[in-house]
């Protein structure tokens, strides 16, 4: 057994007491590394660190958290293409998926080191004389930060980024199977000169690592993404705990194509949201939700689209559509593909894929006439599939996209203003697109859903402040 990559605490490399392998999905034998898999005591030891570090970080110069995100920035860039061949290797998202996505992650930094002097609070006169009366935001404290394998560059970025920028020091702990882009990054941070303790990385299982995290009374806040299940749980042991959560879990996304729609960008719009990252993602269109006029040509164009589309080992060149990011993952989702045949719809595609290489590989599926009713059209499948709802008119469509336990993101492909501004207003989700996929986002501007999908404040973009900061209100009588 060679090295094992260890987990970051008080500024040093820690063994833990257990190791983990981290594997390819385009290749089970292609063996990416072994990484430390840390138990409660090494989060008592990342948050002991972090309380020491505490005072001075939270209170230190915005220049110097601006400067060190900076240099963060600087050295994700300069190391672009080492990250995104990890991020390709151990989650299986194409080379080109994992350079966008390392981009973004230095942005996010870039972003957030001028947030550092944009904080900003209020000065309010009083109703009694001669007080003056201030409002100012604080660190918030400790905050934990719970991640998934889906973006493992990215979404750790878009919260340790703030949670640094506003002061805070961070116990970060990633998805167990992507532990190498987290220690990447880990790497980075550390080298880039942040203080002892102020950043610290604790690998490991969610029932074990993040468990503690959310019982420690010294870490004030948590930031999840990942399931609805695990959620809610953290909903109750963080509120047990006084804990201040948000969370951004699941979706379930509507993409409407309207009769006046641009065919071709329809289908685009459509292929991108519902297949591109092998569908693994919170944002992706699931529910393709299609007026009659249209419906056939648009699926025709769809399913002969979709077969061109290059699915294998996310690192071989031109690729389009990555394996699936596990097994487990790879059988959930056959089993959906059989769930929605079972429940009458025509399935096009979906099957295991052979490739040279030991890989996870599946086609992308199309559930031709699905009904929402259906189970494979209402729960989260986090695969390459997606139901097609006709639907008759655009009263339909909207109470068919708003029909679901979910609210992340929605869009709606049309030619007509009125349509695209009454759907922007009647979405029940926290995003809206038209005539874009419902995935892809900008880095700056808030990110975050309703329902099932969210909980707590928004993520990203200046938003980002109300779950990093603390309102502190300051009365002065100058009399
Ligand atoms: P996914 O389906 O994306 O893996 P999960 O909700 O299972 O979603 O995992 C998301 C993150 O939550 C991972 O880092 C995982 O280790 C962590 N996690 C899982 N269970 C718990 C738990 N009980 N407490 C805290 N974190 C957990």
């Amino acid at each position: 057994m060679g090295e094992i990559y260890q987990n970051l605490i008080g500024g040093t490399w820690r063994k833990a007491d257990d190791a983990s392998e981290n594997r390819s999905p385009s290749d089970i034998t292609d063996l990416i590394g072994m990484f430390a898999r840390g138990g409660a005591k090494d989060v008592t030891e990342a948050t002991d660190a972090a309380e020491i570090a505490f005072p001075a970080w939270s209170r230190s110069n915005p220049q110097v958290r601006a400067d060190l995100l900076d240099r963060i920035a600087a050295e994700i860039t300069r190391r672009e293409t080492e990250i995104a061949l990890m991020l390709a290797r151990e989650e299986g998202k194409v080379l080109p998926e994992a350079l966008a996505e390392t981009r973004r992650a230095a942005h996010v930094f870039r972003f957030f080191a001028g947030e550092t002097l944009r904080l900003k609070g209020d000065a309010v006169a009083s109703v009694r004389p001669d007080v003056d009366v201030e409002v100012t935001r604080e660190p918030l404290g400790i905050v934990g930060l719970i991640t998934p394998w889906n973006f493992p560059i990215a979404i750790p970025a878009w919260k340790i980024a703030p949670a640094l920028a506003y002061g805070n020091c961070v116990i970060f702990k990633p998805a167990e199977q992507t532990p190498g882009s987290a220690h990447l990054l880990a790497q980075i941070i550390h080298e880039a000169g942040c203080p002892a303790g102020v950043f610290n990385l604790v690998m490991g299982r969610g029932s074990v690592v993040g468990e503690a995290m959310t019982s420690d009374p010294r870490i004030s806040g948590i930031s999840f993404t990942g399931s609805v299940p695990v959620g809610r749980h953290l909903a109750g042991t963080c509120a047990a705990n006084m804990k201040k959560l948000q969370m951004e879990m699941g979706g379930k996304n509507p993409m409407i194509v309207m009769d006046d729609a641009d065919l071709q960008t329809a289908v685009s719009v459509c292929l991108n949201g519902a297949f591109y990252q092998t569908g693994q993602r919170c944002t992706a269109s699931s529910r393709l939700i299609v007026q009659s006029g249209i419906h056939d040509a648009f699926v025709a164009e769809v399913e002969k689209q979709l077969k061109a589309l290059k699915v294998g080992h996310a690192l071989t060149e031109d690729m389009q559509i990555g394996p699936v990011a596990s097994e487990s993952q790879l059988n959930s989702n056959l089993s959906y593909v059989a769930l929605a045949a079972e429940e009458g719809c025509e399935v096009l595609g979906g099957e295991r894929l052979n490739r040279d290489t030991n890989g996870f590989f599946q086609a992308p599926a199309l559930f031709l006439g699905s009904k929402n009713s259906m189970r494979s059209a209402r729960e989260e499948i986090f695969g390459p599939c997606a139901s097609v709802i006709r639907v008759e008119d655009f009263e339909e469509a909207v109470s068919v996209a708003n029909d679901t336990q979910f609210g992340l993101s929605s869009g709606i492909c049309t030619t007509n203003l009125r349509n695209a501004r009454e759907f922007k207003r009647r979405s029940a989700a926290g995003m809206v697109m038209v005539n874009l996929p419902t995935a892809g986002v900008d880095y700056h501007v808030p990110f975050g859903g309703r329902k099932a999908s969210s909980y707590g404040s928004r993520e990203q973009g200046s938003y980002a402040a109300e779950f990093y900061t603390s309102v502190k209100t300051s009365y002065t009588f100058a009399g």
